[in-house]
């Protein structure tokens, strides 16, 4: 069978492409492997020849596995899964999905309808051994606007998705096309995952020329000096957390357990344990996490979210023990019951929610304090607030505007502290912050996620120390 474009990396006809003398290596296939590691070059990417591609993929997956738990690594698997997306919302055919096959079951739905009887409450579908309810695949295909079509066995995916969160009816997940799209990505990442995880330690002290070049060379493009590196040092520090997260601690009822729990203080008492720092909102920040850092997340964090569980009113994980895998999942770990440090990134690690998810989803969390309707005010174009500082310090005529810019480019401060730390009436800074705003060199700032809200009170009770 041919098909025009590589779906499936890890198939036996792959394998035959890839006997490669990487001493004689054509360079434009080393210049590919470099440059496909970021996701901007996608576009370029989705029509490439078969051998090329392998090839390529291959040599940078061997490049990473000599550094597994690098942010290029998340980076590039990352690229690979959107392009995977991409290629096949482009090239689906009969043979690309024959194609998905040779990695994964698919089924296609209508295959195994012995007849569509409109009229009865069911559709049949005895090659797959099961009956799936007319009024589900109706109320589904309202749900996800667009008819289901494909259905995958669970086990196959549980890793790369939450299971909890899916429909699955006799041990098969049924999606539409576009969501079939998603989940075969992700499971080939995760296969390329596990395959330069597999390979790392066969990888350590392998010093080839190429596999350096690729590495240094993927690490420039990937910018990774914008990474953020780990600012926590210590314990939590709990009388710092927000009115949400402190209700969320103490045990929730039955109706806010989800959120509160698996939502809510799985997100934030990972990052604020690990990663207190607004940039990991930033989406062209990565950050590195040591064996150390995992660790932490498994010996520390997990356990108080399990307690916080056992708090609830009924407790959440006697209830609901699979929530527990939903924990690790959405800390990272994959699905999976007994992790370890190897696991961390199968899953996506998730951010707190905003404010205004908090109050949508679980409105009883939120009741904001006296900190979190505190407004303050800070720069919004540094470089220009810069130049209007520099340039009036330089003709020695700093009048107030410029002094609360100058006060600003500091830090960001509440209106009163401005008039404080200047000795200005209050009165006078308001219109000062109105010109400087119009002018869309500062901006008013309320706290809208419950991590912004303890990096804040921890920058501000440090101050005070
Ligand atoms: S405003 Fe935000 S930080 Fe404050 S309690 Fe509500 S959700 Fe939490």
């Amino acid at each position: 069978m041919i098909t025009m474009v590589l779906v499936n990396p890890f198939s036996e006809r792959v394998k035959d492409l890839l006997t490669i003398d990487l001493n004689d290596i054509d360079q434009s296939l080393v210049r590919l492997s470099i440059a496909r590691s970021n996701e901007k070059n996608n576009d370029k990417y989705v029509d490439l020849d078969e051998r090329d591609d392998a090839i390529s993929l291959f040599l940078l997956l061997q490049s990473l596995a000599q550094h597994p738990h690098a942010p290029e690594v998340y980076a590039a698997l990352n690229a690979y899964e959107h392009l995977l997306k991409e290629r096949l919302s482009w090239h689906f055919s009969d043979d690309v999905l024959e194609e998905m096959r040779t990695l994964i079951p698919i089924y296609y739905i209508k295959d195994h309808m012995v007849a569509d009887r409109p009229l009865s409450k069911a559709v049949d579908l005895p090659g797959m051994g099961t009956i799936l309810p007319r009024e589900d695949l109706f109320r589904l295909k309202t749900m996800r606007r667009s008819e289901v079509e494909y259905a995958v066995v669970w086990t196959d995916v549980y890793e790369v998705t939450d299971i909890t969160r899916q429909y699955i009816v006799d041990g098969y997940l049924y999606l539409t096309k576009w969501e079939l799209f998603d989940l075969y990505s992700k499971v080939v990442r995760k296969r390329c995952y596990d395959y330069v995880h597999g390979l790392s330690t066969r990888m350590e002290g392998v010093n080839h020329p190429v596999y350096e070049k690729i590495s240094s060379k993927v690490k420039a493009l990937l910018k990774t000096e914008t990474r953020i590196e780990r600012t926590a040092s210590g314990d939590l520090e709990e009388e710092l957390f927000p009115p949400c997260v402190r209700i969320a601690l103490g045990g929730v009822s039955s109706g806010q357990r989800n959120y509160a729990i698996t939502f809510l203080l799985t997100s934030f008492l990972s990052y604020a344990r690990l990663i207190p720092s607004t940039k990991v909102f930033d989406r062209e920040s990565s950050f590195t996490l040591s064996q150390e850092d995992v660790q932490i997340l498994l010996d520390e964090v997990v356990p108080e979210i399990i307690e916080a569980g056992d708090r609830c009113d009924p407790p959440f994980f006697k209830e609901q023990p699979l929530e527990k895998l939903n924990i690790l999942y959405h800390l990272g770990f994959g699905m999976t019951e007994t992790p370890t440090a190897a696991d961390y990134g199968k899953s996506k690690w998730y951010l707190p929610p905003s404010c205004t998810k908090i109050a949508e989803n679980a409105p009883q969390l939120c009741e904001p304090d006296a900190f979190c309707s505190q407004v303050t005010w800070g720069v919004i174009d540094r470089e220009r607030a810069e130049e209007v500082v520099n340039k009036a310090a330089a003709k020695e005529r700093m009048a107030e505007g410029e002094q609360v810019l100058a006060l600003l480019l500091k830090r960001s401060r509440t209106r009163d502290a401005i008039a404080e730390e200047l000795g200005l009436d209050k009165k006078q800074v308001a219109p000062l912050l109105q010109t400087l705003s119009k002018n869309k060199l500062v901006g008013r700032r309320k706290i809208t996620n419950p991590l912004i809200y303890y990096i804040r009170k921890k920058r501000a009770s440090s101050r005070k120390a």
